[in-house]
Parts: structure tokens; C-alpha cells; sequence
């Protein structure tokens, strides 16, 4: 089969090839069932061997504490804005930290089930690109939470810890940056994930919770929503997106087949993620086409927005990169620009082919 192209999408994103091949190997017959995995039923024995071990491995990748629940809901991140504070909130108070454009979401949504105040925001005529000194938050101390956005899939911010100076039970949307890189859960009271990024296909949604944080959901939070329901029900009180939940599987153990010199699994995996974000940048910095906007200690190793000094060069770059099987590598409609996402299953050379043509382009143009 000849080279698929390198594809930046920042999701539905990119899946490793191997993978995809694993699952169109077994896509009519899954381990001699004589069934795919889509015409399973959630309650039998297959399916159930593919949910207990997506979750042993997740659980050994993120090294989650035995006191975390692990569930495979549905409706995304955007969902889970609406979702935390029916459960967490209480109707009370809670924090927000606004670093870009899905924080910003995030705390807009919370505002229809609780008392919100934002901690930290960071906002500017030029949009988002940093993050401010964690000394001069002001989180309320009787909030239920402090909800901040690891990385920004948009503006490229990124956290490179967890912001633990509180002791307020810290809630992380980390849809853009779950397995790319070690996370310490248990800084958290709850992470959750979109897949379409590291995880698998769109349509599954992971949530790590603690369990002292399970039973305090509104009583209008929808019972398929409700993380104590979720959790009780081993995530199958209502059907779950089962072909997802095979996919990320299949994602988890790629994850953990991976190997850089002595490193292996999710280390393996954030050091080959931290030399190709490296490459980018250095190219990015070196140049005098191509500007970042994000301030250097908080740029994203997964999300990489990018300008061209000269706007109008913008259709070229897009067209000459499409030539050169590099897709999906316009920025978001609302910063606009590029945007070159690395996640996981983009390879080194990716990276370094973007390179070679953003060179080539500068010295042409
Ligand atoms: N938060 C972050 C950090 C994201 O990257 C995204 C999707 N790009 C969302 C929230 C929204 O996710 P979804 O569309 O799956 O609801």
C-alpha cells in the first residue's frame, strides 16, 4: 500500500496506521465470534473482554489510582462542560481558569448550573497565548472545584503541570493532551477526554473521577450522565459507543508497544511527542515567515498555531503543502493562520517533512 499522507488534523485526528490495519484485519470476524465488533452485543462476553481490558490498560498507560473510576460515556467535551457541574457543582460555587478558546467554553456553559468565577483569564487583542502566574490566581475557597483546560487545541496553550497550588478539587478537560504525555491523576478530583484526538474515534468520552466525588450530581442531571450511575453500571447503563471503546483499545496497546532508546509506553510516546514539537518550533523561531503567537514556557507539544507574517501567502502555503501530501493544516476559523496538531500518531518524519517544505517555502516566497 503506498505512504498515506500526513494528516494534522486536530481532530478527528490522525490514528496510527497500524492500528487501522489491526481493525480492518478483524472487521468482519472479530477472534473467530463471527461478528464484527459493531454487531456485538454490549453485554456479551466479547464485548466485555474488550471493555475490561481498554480499561487495565488505560489504567496502567495514566498509572490511575485504585480510588479513580474509569467511565466511557458519550457527548464529548462539550457534553462534559454541561456534565461536571451537574455533578460537581452542587448548584454552588465553582472556579474557572480561562487560557483560550475551550476554557472559555467550558465556563460560559457551567454558568447555566452554578455560581462561576473565573480564578484566571487570559485574553487579549490578539487572542490567547499564555497562561497567568498561578500566584496570582484568585480562586474562591468554599468553590466546589477550579476547572482549567490543559491544552488549548486552538491557541495552542498548553500546561506543563498540573496547577496544584489550591486545595480545591482540580477538574481537567484534557481532551487534546490525555496520553500524549504521563499526567499526574492524582492531582485531579476528575479529567475528562474527548478520543478523537490520542484516544480513538470520535463519539467516546473519557472520564477519570474520584470516588469521593460520585453522588453528589444535581437531581436534574440525566441518569446517563451521572457519573455514580455511569460508574455502578461499569459504564453500560445505557449502551456505550462500543466500536470506539474497541478502537481506543486497540490505540491503548499501540501505546504500550512503543519504544524510544530505553523508554517505553506513554514515556516513549512523550519523548518522540517532545522532539517533534522541538523541531517544529525551532523551525517556527529561526524563521521570518512563520511567527507564534503563544508565549514559549506554555507552548503546546500537541497543537502547534502558526502565521505566516504575510497573510496573503496563506492560499499558497496551503496548496503547495496539499502537493506534498500534507493535509489539514489551515487553522481554526477563529484565530485563522495554520495549525500543524502532532498528536501521537504523527511519525517523526511528519514532522520533519512539514519542516523541509516550510523552509522550501520561505526561501521561494
Ligand atoms: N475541549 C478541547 C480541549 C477540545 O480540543 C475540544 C475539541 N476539539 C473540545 C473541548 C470539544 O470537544 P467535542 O467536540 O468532542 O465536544
Amino acid at each position: 500500500m503506498p505512504q498515506r499522507p500526513y494528516n494534522f488534523s486536530a481532530g478527528p485526528a490522525a490514528m496510527p496506521d497500524e492500528v487501522l490495519h489491526h481493525a480492518a484485519a478483524e472487521m468482519l470476524d472479530w477472534h473467530g465470534s463471527g461478528m464484527s465488533v459493531m454487531e456485538m452485543s454490549h453485554r456479551g462476553p466479547q464485548f466485555g473482554h474488550i471493555l475490561s481490558h481498554a480499561e487495565a490498560d488505560l489504567r496502567e498507560l495514566l498509572a490511575v489510582p485504585a480510588d479513580y473510576h474509569v467511565l466511557f460515556m458519550q457527548g464529548g467535551a462539550l457534553a462534559e462542560n454541561a456534565i461536571v457541574p451537574l455533578n460537581l457543582s452542587r448548584g454552588a460555587k465553582a472556579d474557572y481558569v480561562v487560557t483560550g478558546s475551550w476554557s472559555q467554553k467550558s465556563q460560559l456553559e457551567a454558568r447555566k448550573f452554578c455560581d462561576v468565577h473565573l480564578a484566571a483569564s487570559t485574553h487579549s487583542a490578539s487572542g490567547y497565548g499564555s497562561i497567568p502566574p498561578i500566584e496570582l490566581w484568585d480562586p474562591r475557597r468554599d468553590a466546589q472545584y477550579l476547572h482549567y483546560c490543559a491544552n488549548e487545541t486552538i491557541d495552542g496553550v498548553e500546561f506543563q503541570h498540573a496547577p496544584t497550588r489550591f486545595s480545591l478539587p482540580l477538574v481537567a478537560d484534557m481532551s487534546s493532551t490525555l496520553l500524549s504525555r504521563p499526567v499526574e491523576v492524582a492531582a485531579h478530583a476528575c479529567i475528562y477526554a474527548g478520543a478523537q484526538k490520542n484516544i480513538g474515534p470520535a463519539g467516546l468520552t473519557l472520564v477519570i473521577v474520584h470516588r469521593d466525588m460520585l453522588g453528589r450530581a444535581l437531581p436534574s442531571c440525566p441518569s446517563a450522565f451521572d457519573y455514580a450511575v455511569v460508574a455502578k453500571n461499569s459504564s453500560m447503563y445505557n449502551t456505550p459507543p462500543t466500536f470506539a471503546i474497541y478502537m481506543a483499545g486497540l490505540v491503548f496497546q499501540w501505546i504500550r508497544r512503543q519504544t524510544e532508546g530505553a523508554l517505553q509506553g506513554l514515556a516513549a510516546v512523550a519523548e518522540r511527542n517532545r522532539q517533534k514539537a522541538d523541531l517544529l518550533y525551532a523551525c517556527i523561531d529561526a524563521s521570518e515567515l512563520y511567527t507564534s503567537r503563544v508565549e514559549h514556557a506554555c507552548r503546546s507539544r500537541m497543537n502547534v498555531p502558526f502565521f505566516l507574517r504575510d497573510e496573503r501567502l496563506n492560499d499558497a502555503f496551503l496548496q503547495g503543502a496539499q502537493q506534498r501530501q500534507l493535509l489539514q493544516l489551515k487553522g481554526h476559523k477563529s484565530v485563522g493562520g495554520m495549525r500543524a496538531s502532532i498528536y501521537n500518531a504523527m511519525p517523526l518524519g511528519g514532522v520533519q517533512t512539514l519542516v523541509d517544505y516550510m523552509h522550501e517555502f520561505e526561501r521561494s516566497h
